[in-house]
């Protein structure tokens, strides 16, 4: 089979050695933030490529890349922090993304 996130060879598995290796990671580690995944990831001995193939896979497919999930969960914590609800999620954070709008706001429109 082929491993859901990176596409690698998975054996019988549905994730491959390495994306199992990083998904348990990023679990144990959840809300700790970037930097500090990517340590970790580092240290766990997998290859940079490796590492963002991972990040940018969607564990469910349209419900935003592991990247993403990660963005979520920092807003939330910053929300969290001022007293607000968390309201992110990897979906929306997905979808602001792919409309890059904080990008272009101080660009004129194409004419
Ligand atoms: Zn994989």
């Amino acid at each position: 089979m082929r491993c859901r996130l990176c596409g690698e060879s998975a054996g019988l598995r549905l994730r491959c050695v390495d994306c199992r290796r990083l998904w348990t990671i990023w679990q144990s580690h959840r809300g700790e933030g970037m930097p500090r995944l990517l340590r970790e990831f580092a240290e766990a001995g997998v290859a940079p490529e490796q590492i963002e193939r991972f990040l940018d896979a969607e564990p469910r497919r349209g419900q935003g890349t592991v990247r993403d999930h990660i963005a979520a969960d920092m807003a939330n914590q910053l929300l969290g922090a001022l007293g607000q609800r968390p309201s992110q999620n990897p979906g929306k954070t997905k979808k602001l993304r792919e409309i890059g709008a904080w990008r272009n706001y101080d660009q004129r429109p194409e004419e």
